[in-house]
């Protein structure tokens, strides 16, 4: 038997007791060392979204120790710590073939259609685990995931320099965001927030901070960027007036990427975008050589991920899911948990 946290029923989660998972051809088990609670997760459960329907087992940024191979697996070694990408294509379509299994129709992810990692133990694909580069421990590898997110952000923008950029959130996609753009050749970085606590700690990671509600956003952009505005915007919020926000400081023919998730509909400035010839893209995800850039960037120190990490046992990972939740524990840029 494992512990696990399970998602038993809407707004219900609790820790039990479930038999071992066992791996199927070309699977391995792995003992889960690090797995990290996602924002994703905790607005599915709150807004009791039909992606993620209960019973179900969450967490899908984590990396652990291999202990088992399934039939046929060569490439992986018992005892091999890995990073694990939690997103399976079909491998048939036009995206997979494509190398783009985060827009493949019938992808799944582990933590959402097969069980994620808030247990001591998960199945993963062999093909998804990436081992651990030298000196890296299953804290760093369970951040990858986030941090292929904004690699794959930044990947898409690259139709300009991205010199100066502007993030718009300070919640671990952000500052990974932030990061991310710096490791890729930005030269100065701004971040967007209006929480308190988040403008003080992301001030290590950007140029200048700056909170939209005490002063002028555009006058600020002005003064930062000699009065052309910003290469690229990247919105790690995803509510519409970040969205068009991100729009606004970008100078002609700037990029904006959408990444944050918060709300669907969104009103722009048209005109704005026409006359500017605006690029506006959205970003899902990453593919698997994002995913191995990110495993590179969080060995190379090019991402602080230690900085951000807070770290609770399993036993309480409950608690914390709710505590996060409610927004009671604003000091907690990531909450890891550790089976
Ligand atoms: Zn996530
Ligand atoms: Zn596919």
């Amino acid at each position: 038997m494992m512990k696990a946290i399970l998602y038993s029923d809407w707004e219900k989660l609790e820790l039990v007791d479930l038999p071992e998972p066992k791996p199927s051809a070309g699977e391995v088990l792995i003992k889960v060392g690090h797995v990290g609670i996602c924002g994703s997760e905790i607005e599915c459960v709150v807004q009791k979204h039909p992606r993620r329907q209960p019973p179900l087992i969450m967490g899908h940024e984590f990396a652990g120790t291999v202990v088992e191979l399934g039939e046929g697996v060569t490439k992986l070694k018992v005892g091999q710590q890995v990073a694990v990408n939690p997103i399976i294509g079909c491998w048939k379509c036009r995206w997979c073939q494509q190398g783009r299994p985060n827009l493949c129709e019938r992808r799944k992810l582990l933590s959402m259609q097969l069980p994620g990692a808030f247990a001591e133990f998960v199945v993963a694909p062999a093909e998804n685990c990436h081992p651990l580069l030298e000196g890296m421990t299953t804290r760093e590898g369970a951040f990858v995931e986030p941090v292929a997110n904004a690699v794959h952000a930044l990947r898409l923008a690259q139709t300009v320099l991205p010199d100066r950029v502007i993030v718009f959130g300070a919640g671990p996609i952000g500052l990974v965001c932030a990061q991310v753009a710096r490791a890729f050749g930005a030269t100065f970085i701004a971040i967007v927030e209006v929480l308190q606590q988040r403008i003080e700690f992301a001030k290590q990671f950007a140029d200048v901070v700056i909170n939209p509600k005490v002063e002028d956003l555009a006058t600020r952009v002005k003064e930062v960027t000699e009065n052309l505005g910003f290469d690229l915007a990247l919105d790690a919020v995803g509510r519409s007036i970040t969205r068009r926000l991100a729009v606004e400081s970008v100078h002609p023919m700037g990029v904006v990427i959408w990444v944050g998730l918060h709300e669907d509909e969104t009103t722009l400035p048209g005109m704005q975008i026409i006359y500017g010839e605006k690029v506006i893209k959205g970003s899902s995800a990453y593919t698997d050589a994002d995913f191995a850039t990110a495993l590179k960037l969080v060995a190379a120190g090019k991402v602080k991920v230690n900085k951000m990490i807070h770290e609770f046992p399993l036993e309480q990972g409950v608690d914390v899911f709710w505590k996060l939740a409610r927004s009671e524990a604003p000091e907690v840029v990531k909450a890891l948990l550790r089976p």
